[in-house]
């Protein structure tokens, strides 16, 4: 099983509280803007347990930290996302801006990216600081994520593949209407059990992951197994082993492992390297909370690529999936109504102690 990093949370306080008190604030753009990726190092002095809610960041200097920084400008795979990104986000908004990645030496656990407003402070060279207000998504790697990107670890920096998917999906909803909402990241933060590739979750939870590790995936180039289509036929039976069983539709929509398989291979089945882009554009005008309601909206977009995706989802999900063109706003609720009673019965567990 793996353990697949990242949580998502948006906050709209914060952003507002952010907003009023940097809506003067002068913008020393040249500081910041003209790199792809930009390092901060979290304003210390909060602790490890409040390093999630840092909002303050020294910019890290191309000289510093070069044994983080370096191996991970020079990875190839990122070097292709953040390209994408870039272009992506400059479509959308005419300016480019880059990927910002936090280096947590004190956090603990995985990395994440977070949607924040944060305070970037930077010192020229002549000794004077100036502050740059940001506003957007954040990758913040953690201590584990800092010590195998360290150890020069091949795919050490991959992990930046999966949050940069969530970057990716953040800017294409715009900052408050990101999908990623769901019981099911209070599960985790109650719980702090985390979530993986076969973790049971519910369909606005399974899409935004296995949205991340498609992205994570696709830029990578390792191919999800086709085991995360399937389920251990009896309950005696753990997962992993030979007897089992093809997911149902339902099953598929609440597992993000499963999810990012089937974009995986209906992206090859295509053979279009265009199509993630097509479904970011999508994404952008549809802003849809699911798996379902993405294909939905890219077969509306694209009625002469329609009967295409259909039969290639068809043949790489074995039959197991097809878009439900009458899936509801209610079908949704009735599948995420598992999540509350999971997040009960997390909060229950804590309260026990067990
Ligand atoms: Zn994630």
């Amino acid at each position: 099983m793996r353990r697949v990093p990242c949580s998502i949370v948006g906050s709209l306080l914060a952003v507002l509280v952010f907003l009023a008190a940097t809506a003067r604030a002068e913008e020393p753009a040249e500081l910041v803007l003209g790199r792809e990726i930009v390092f901060l190092r979290p304003v210390g002095g909060l602790g490890a347990a409040f390093s999630r809610f840092t909002l303050a960041f020294d910019l890290v200097k191309r000289r510093e930290s070069e044994d983080v920084t370096r191996p991970v400008r020079a990875y190839p795979p990122l070097v292709r996302a953040v390209r994408e990104y870039r272009e992506f986000v400059e479509r959308r908004k005419g300016a480019p801006v880059p990927l910002f990645v936090a280096l947590g030496e004190d956090l603990e656990g995985t990395a994440y990216c977070m949607t924040q407003p944060a305070i970037v402070r930077a010192v020229d060279g002549k000794g004077r600081a100036r502050t740059l207000p940001v506003i957007g998504p954040i990758i913040h790697l953690s201590k584990s994520d800092l010590a195998r990107i360290r150890s020069s670890a091949p795919d050490g920096p991959a992990v930046l593949c999966h949050e940069i998917g969530h970057a990716f999906m953040v800017q294409a909803h715009g900052l408050l209407d990101f999908p990623g909402e769901s019981p099911e990241h209070a599960v985790q933060l109650v719980s702090r059990e985390g979530h993986w590739y076969t973790k049971e979750t519910d369909p606005v939870f399974a899409y935004t992951e296995g949205w991340a590790e498609y992205t994570q995936c696709r830029y990578v180039g390792s191919e999800p197994s086709p085991r995360l289509i399937r389920l251990p036929a009896g309950t005696d039976v753990k997962a992993g082993d030979q007897e089992s069983r093809l997911m149902t539709a339902a099953e598929i929509r609440r597992h993000e492992g499963a999810q990012a398989y089937l974009l995986f291979h209906l992206e090859r089945a295509l053979g279009r390297h265009e199509f993630y882009r097509e479904l970011l554009d999508v994404m952008a005008a549809d802003r849809p909370r699911t798996l379902n309601g993405l294909l939905r909206a890219y077969a509306v977009r694209h009625p002469d690529r329609k009967e295409e995706v259909d039969r290639a989802l068809q043949e790489v999900s074995h039959g197991a999936f097809e878009v439900d063109y009458s899936y509801t706003r209610d079908d949704l609720k009735d599948e995420t109504r598992g999540s509350w009673e999971r997040l009960q019965e997390a909060v229950r567990k804590r309260l026990g102690g067990k």
